[in-house]
C-alpha cells in the first residue's frame, strides 16, 4: 500500500507483508520497523496510528 515517505513528503510503497518500504523518489529504502521508528522521532502522533493499524 501506499505511504507517506518521511524523507521527501512523496508517496512511498509499504510492502503488503510489511517487510519494508520503499520510495522511488528519494530512494529510501526501510524495514517496516525502521520506517515506524523513523517517522515516530518526526512526529509521535503518526507513529501511535501506524502502531494501533500493525494490531489491527
Ligand atoms: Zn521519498
Amino acid at each position: 500500500m501506499k505511504v507517506k515517505c518521511p524523507d521527501c513528503d512523496g508517496i512511498a510503497e509499504l510492502s503488503d507483508s510489511f517487510s519494508y518500504v520503499r520510495c522511488e523518489k528519494c530512494h529510501l529504502d526501510l524495514t517496516y520497523g525502521e520506517y515506524v521508528r523513523y517517522i515516530g522521532k518526526k512526529n509521535p502522533v503518526y507513529k501511535d496510528i501506524l502502531s494501533d493499524y500493525k494490531l489491527r
